[in-house]
């Protein structure tokens, strides 16, 4: 499997909790503090958080606060549930149970 490091999408690559949740300082959850995460390669931006890593800020349950997903290895169609979005039509800070909030379903 080949990874990529890219810049981290919950702190913007600042290593810090972006929300100051616990503190200003303290350091993002999602790299640890290093500003940089290690995703899947080839990847694409994550639907359900628009590749912000944060929801509501919360980190992203999809992604995991990374911002991107693995790209599908096949054909896809766009998700008929949340037409791409990635959430949950009822709540939107949900992820679509569906797509499981990746926006996309196998065709
Ligand atoms: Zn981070
Ligand atoms: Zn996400
Ligand atoms: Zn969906």
């Amino acid at each position: 499997m080949k990874t990529e490091e890219i810049r981290c999408s919950f702190c913007s690559g600042t290593g810090r909790d972006p929300f100051g949740i616990m503190s200003r300082l303290s350091k993002c959850c999602v790299c640890g503090g290093s500003g940089l995460v290690r995703v899947q390669s080839p990847c694409i931006r994550c639907a359900h958080c628009n590749g912000t890593g944060a929801v509501k800020r919360l980190t992203c349950l999809v992604c995991g606060g990374k911002g991107f997903m693995p790209a599908p290895d096949g054909p896809t169609v766009t998700c008929p549930d949340c037409m791409g979005t990635g959430d949950d039509d009822g709540a939107k800070a949900m992820a679509c149970l569906i797509c499981r909030g990746l926006g996309w379903v196998p065709a």
